[in-house]
């Protein structure tokens, strides 16, 4: 028995043949560096998105950077950011030579507070990150004033907030994940886009003539093929994910356990991770795995309280939310073909922990 926390094989076995064609279609056409797959995939992820403009890049990380490059984010700037998220998002903004921001969540979202945003921003603000994280939408009130990077690594086809870009990340644990690394640059903007893609690739245009300095954020053209197969599935994948969330929902509603919250209701909420906040949360987990059901934890460490970033002068207490986030939350296992036992399962197990 047991519950594994992903399961990427059957979603891998059911579009096998197509990843297969979509592979050799790339080796036959001989081009692998951008080319017709890549932009392909770009023409079907705008859409999926509905968005104008979508450039394939190498990461998620690297997305988040380039769209900070295209935005001209460089030393003695300020990017504000959550302490509550995966490290790119404010790992961009350093390696930049900028100094990441960092503000409190909200409590029920685990999303940045609008209001501690309002406040941080400020002279040197030159962006902010917003990260629609687990897969739920931030709220976004300052879009309009000030340049906004959302961070979708998470949250694909769950819309956006009017930022001035979206980024995704296709690492295999994502909504729509590849195999292996790539992201992408989503906007509205043509000369937005148009800066990204000419930053993808050392600022050349043409070939060797170097505009500006850019880097090398290409998207393989093995992995657009592989995407794209799977973008045709991500709307149905998404609503298996709803419809898992909806049924832990109904069993937790029925065991009816003291101090277990569940993650805030949202029409929008594409599920990446269904986290809940559990009492006694690492006892809990140590149950879970001795009865084989994985969990996992995101984030176990503050972003403003690692060693690399102590300059900034955070301290323990700086950001209490987040920091009590990261001790209270648990993910519990969600993909598209997670069955109806297999979340009893779960349910059952937390409820003989609580209760036993
Ligand atoms: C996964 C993730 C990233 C980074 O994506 P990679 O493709 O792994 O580089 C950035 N931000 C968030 C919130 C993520 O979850």
């Amino acid at each position: 028995m047991g519950v594994p926390f992903a399961d990427l094989d059957v979603t891998h076995r059911e579009l096998r043949a197509d990843i297969d064609r979509a592979i050799a279609g790339v080796i036959d056409s001989g081009k692998f560096i951008l080319g017709p797959a890549v932009a392909s995939f770009e023409t079907a992820l705008a859409a999926a998105t509905d968005q104008s403009h979508a450039v394939g890049v190498s990461s998620g990380s690297d997305a988040l950077l380039v769209a900070l490059m295209a935005l001209g984010v460089g030393a003695s700037d300020e990017v504000v950011t959550t302490p509550f998220t995966f490290f790119s998002t404010a790992g961009a903004i350093a390696r930049l030579g900028a100094r990441p921001v960092f503000v409190d969540i909200d409590y029920n979202s685990f999303n940045l507070d609008p209001a501690a945003v309002e406040s941080a921003i400020g002279d040197k603000t030159r962006a902010v990150i917003p990260v629609h994280l687990f897969g739920r939408l931030a709220s976004v009130p300052y879009a309009g004033r000030v340049p906004v990077v959302e961070d979708a690594a998470q949250s694909i086809g769950a819309g956006d907030v009017g930022g001035t870009c979206s980024t995704l990340s296709f690492f295999p644990s994502k909504n729509l994940g590849g195999m292996g690394d790539g992201g992408a640059v989503l906007t509205r903007d043509a000369d937005f886009a148009d800066r990204v893609r000419l930053l993808r690739a050392h600022g050349a245009r043409p070939k060797y003539i170097h505009k500006v300095v850019g880097g090398n954020f290409r998207l393989d053209a093995l992995q657009a093929a592989i995407l794209e197969v799977k973008l045709a599935h991500l709307a149905t994948a998404t609503k298996r994910r709803q419809a898992a969330a909806s049924r832990y929902r109904e069993l937790f509603a029925t065991a009816d356990l003291d101090g277990v919250v569940l993650p805030e209701p949202s029409p929008e909420h594409v599920y990446n991770q269904f986290v809940v906040r559990v009492p006694r949360r690492d006892e809990l987990r140590a149950f879970l795995q001795d009865r084989g059901i994985a969990t996992a934890l995101y984030y176990p460490e503050p972003l403003h309280l690692q060693e690399c970033f102590a300059d900034l002068g955070y301290r323990p207490g700086s950001l209490p939310v987040a920091e009590a986030a990261c001790r209270e939350v648990v993910a519990l296992p969600i993909f598209p073909s997670i069955r109806a036992e297999q979340q009893e399962q779960v349910v059952g197990a937390v409820t003989e922990f609580l209760r036993g």
